[in-house]
């Protein structure tokens, strides 16, 4: 993603949660009110996706995949073909969608959720943000990924680490009863711009969890966990300020417990991009030292990882109130 579309995507951002201006309206306004579809295409988007039943005799759900973001909904009935591009005046896409093979594939850089209604002629299928479904979101932010790999040592390097942990984490979230959504910034090993990850989790998250690996190459002998959150000069108000150094506490304890690592503390900062541009309470967990032996043997082992995210999914439940 470059730089341009990152403002873009702001913009976008911005539109999702005023629900006003240009033509971002049509694209990702959660409650509009549209005319009919004018029949001349049996699927086709006008801010919402419509398939008209003269092809289609019943939806059968959507499927999210998440590593592309990507969501494919089902139908029986015949094969049709459409595509269309949401874009701003600029031309830069926000969104697309496909239909061939009894499939409609919805790509789009933004988290949605779906819900799927009717009428005597047509399915409608409208993306609205997630908050409009889930009650609690947590944004897990695997930090670095693609050509940035983070701290690199003894032939480990951290964006691995940082993903293994964050999909244990999610996984928990997906396979746990806390009532908790989670995303994930990145899925796979993917180059993600720092400043988008607070940019897509503003809108749709509560709490924002940057998962990183620390290194100091001139002391090995140096270890422990420490745990950041946004300094009085970070542009959080102060509530959000006090949520994120309370959050920061509970990870920071409960992460350093489990892996028996020397607890260095919370410490807040005024610098980290994903801290100090995030609209929601955020933390930052330098899980342990990648340049320190016994720690980095421990970050390359499964059960240690393990460790590590039941600890923050614990912390995170208590924190945010789960179930
Ligand atoms: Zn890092």
């Amino acid at each position: 993603m470059n730089k341009k579309f990152f403002y873009i995507l702001v913009f976008v951002v911005i539109m999702l949660l005023t629900g006003c201006g240009g033509k971002s309206k049509d694209v990702f306004s959660e409650n509009p009110s549209f005319p009919p579809p004018d029949g001349s295409s049996l699927i086709g988007y006008d801010g919402r996706i419509y398939v008209s039943k003269e092809l289609a005799t019943a939806i059968n759900g959507i499927d999210s995949f998440d590593a592309e973001k990507r969501y494919v909904i089902a139908y029986d009935g015949d094969t049709y073909e459409y595509t269309y591009t949401a874009a701003l005046e600029s031309g830069a896409e926000v969104l697309t969608v496909e239909a061939a093979n009894n499939e409609i594939t919805v790509r789009t850089s933004l988290f949605f959720v779906f819900s799927i209604t009717e009428d005597a002629d047509y399915f409608y299928i409208t993306l609205a943000g997630p908050r409009t479904k889930y009650a609690k979101i947590v944004m897990i932010d695997p930090g670095h990924g693609g050509d940035d790999p983070g701290a690199e040592y003894g032939g480990v390097t951290e964006k691995d680490i940082n993903l293994e942990i964050a999909k244990l984490l999610f996984k928990m979230f997906e396979n746990g009863n806390s009532g908790i959504k989670a995303y994930m910034t990145r899925y796979g090993d993917d180059f993600v711009y720092r400043a988008d990850r607070p940019a897509v989790s503003n809108a749709a998250a509560d709490l924002f969890i940057s998962i990183h690996c620390d290194s100091y190459p001139d002391d090995t002998s140096v270890g422990g966990t420490s745990t950041y959150y946004p300094s009085d000069a970070a542009s959080n108000v102060g509530r959000l300020k006090a949520a994120s150094r309370e959050i920061a506490g509970m990870v920071q304890d409960d992460v350093s417990a489990a892996l028996g690592t020397r607890n260095r503390g919370i410490i807040a900062n005024s610098e980290l991009v994903v801290l100090k541009d995030a609209k929601i309470p955020a933390i930052l967990v330098e899980v342990a030292f990648l340049t320190n032996d016994g720690e980095r043997a421990m970050l390359q082992d499964g059960d240690e990882l393990e460790k590590a995210a039941a600890a923050m999914y614990g912390a995170i439940v208590r924190a945010l109130g789960g179930k």
